[in-house]
């Protein structure tokens, strides 16, 4: 059959089902609520925003969020159209009155003759079809299993534990110095792979201590799980021993700094390139349950992060999520499975804007695919296609965490000015190149609209 059926109505499955049903494919959402419940979400709503009310910065200029929101209205996307008539002033950013929000995603997509919503938890993958996985971080758990089943254990997280991540370019190289522990690695890829930044002993000590007096978020109820095999919170690292962190992730053994060779560091902290590009990244095993402005302040100490500019800052929350980079392929296909697609939080992007921009390409390529008129590839120098490239081929699979949009995805501009002074110039050139390749790639479909 034709029918595109779609399991999840939340951010990215709300928005896939427009995308798919406006180029004339009927759709079917499954959507389990309000039968079955999450802990987060209160009500039976498509499109609920379950925490923050806000999606973030509306600046299409200096922002790659803001430039992901320009690129889902140029292409008549749902959810925005939703979140701006439901506007509520906030400065630069796009908050949203979530009651009236919601309502109005479920009522268009209700009213769209081309869509049927249902009220069913699917707990089997489907052998046949055509279909959109779009169950977001708290994929229901016969769901889960089934998934889990099909793609490994090892290639389907339950949690996120997630280290901050830096922008190569706000990193101080006359204290840090790229070095693989013990030298290992031959090619460039494998020297660049880490970056050490070195403590003495004061350093070390007065870092312990911001740790252990920072702020702390708690967990939401209902979300605790067996979280800490192998993703301690570093906080908690630090709790059990002033020793833990220098004996774990933060041991000087095997490195030697090029700008002082004769002075033993006292501890090191690792950063592991992030991207195949090199512009990000990880602070190596520092994923942390520190609020954001805790954790900007304490990293700050770090010598050679004191200028650092956090592409994501770090948090270990529950969110089941596949190892994209391995499964999916670029058009976010089930490489095992191709009549599976999958989209929003659960490929490993994060935030309600992105996982909405994933299911607006998900329903456009599946749309496509059933019209027998394949697509070209989503051009990478747009925001969707920065996100959906490091998804599926840009990220470092072995280490995959879900990602929030930010510039260090894209490819960068020739010619331009790195650093602070060259930023305004730079974010400028990416989303005016951005919207000139979306641009393009939407005229490539003026595909008949049926309805
Ligand atoms: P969802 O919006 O969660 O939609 C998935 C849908 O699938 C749900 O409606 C669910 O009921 C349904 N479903 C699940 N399993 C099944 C099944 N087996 N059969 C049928 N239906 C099923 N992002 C932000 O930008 N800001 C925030 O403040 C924020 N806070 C968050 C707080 C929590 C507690 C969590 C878990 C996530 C938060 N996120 C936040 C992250 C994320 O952006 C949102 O969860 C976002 O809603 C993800 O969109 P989605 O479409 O992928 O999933």
């Amino acid at each position: 059959t034709k029918t595109l059926h779609i399991i999840g109505g939340g951010m990215a499955g709300s928005e896939a089902a427009w995308q798919a049903a406006n180029l004339g494919i009927d759709v079917v959402i499954h959507e389990m609520r309000p039968k079955v419940k999450t802990f987060a979400h209160r009500t039976g709503d498509l499109g609920e925003m379950v925490c923050s009310n806000s999606f973030r910065s509306d600046d299409d200029e200096q922002n790659a969020v803001g430039l992901l929101h320009w690129e889902m209205r140029a292409a008549d996307g749902l959810i925005m159209a939703m979140a701006d008539r439901h506007r509520l002033p906030a400065g630069g950013a796009l908050a949203v009155d979530r009651d009236p929000f919601a309502q109005s995603v479920t009522q268009n997509l209700m009213d769209h003759p081309k869509i049927t919503v249902q009220h069913d938890e699917i707990t089997e993958l489907p052998a046949g079809g055509h279909w959109i996985i779009a169950t977001g971080p708290l994929t229901s758990e016969g769901l889960g299993q089934a998934i889990a089943q099909e793609t490994g254990r090892d290639a389907l997280a339950f949690f996120d534990a997630i280290a901050p991540i830096v922008y190569y370019d706000s990193i101080d190289m006359s204290k840090a110095w790229m070095q693989s522990r013990y030298d290992k690695g031959e090619t460039e890829a494998e020297r660049t792979a880490y970056l050490n930044c070195p403590m003495d002993r004061d350093q070390y000590e007065a870092f312990i201590d911001a740790l252990l007096a920072a702020d702390k978020t708690e967990f939401h109820e209902g979300e605790t799980a067996n979280y800490f095999d192998g993703c301690l919170p570093i906080e908690v690292m630090a709790e059990r021993g002033r020793e833990t962190l220098r004996h774990g992730p933060m041991k000087p053994v095997g490195l030697t700094n090029p700008h002082q060779p004769d002075i033993k560091a006292h501890a090191v902290v690792q950063l592991r390139r992030d991207n195949a590009l090199g512009t990000l990244y990880n602070i190596v095993g520092f994923q942390t349950k520190m609020k954001y402005g805790a954790q900007s302040s304490v990293f700050k100490m770090i010598p050679g992060l004191e200028n650092a500019s956090f592409a994501r800052l770090g948090g270990i929350h529950r969110n089941t999520f596949l190892n994209s980079p391995t499964l999916l392929d670029d058009q976010m296909r089930l490489r095992s499975r191709p009549h599976i697609r999958f989209a929003g939080q659960i490929t490993g992007v994060e935030g309600y804007v992105e996982s909405a921009a994933m299911g607006l390409l998900a329903g456009r390529l599946a749309a496509a695919e059933i019209m027998g008129q394949p697509l070209p590839p989503v051009p990478q120098d747009s925001a969707m296609g920065a996100l959906i490239h490091h998804i599926t081929g840009g990220a470092e699979a072995k280490t995959f965490q879900p990602m929030n949009v930010n510039f260090g995805l894209f490819r960068p501009v020739e010619g331009l000015k790195g650093g602070r002074r060259g930023r305004v110039h730079r974010y400028k050139a990416y989303t005016d190149r951005a919207k000139a390749a979306w641009t393009d790639w939407l005229a490539t479909q003026n595909m008949s609209c049926a309805s």
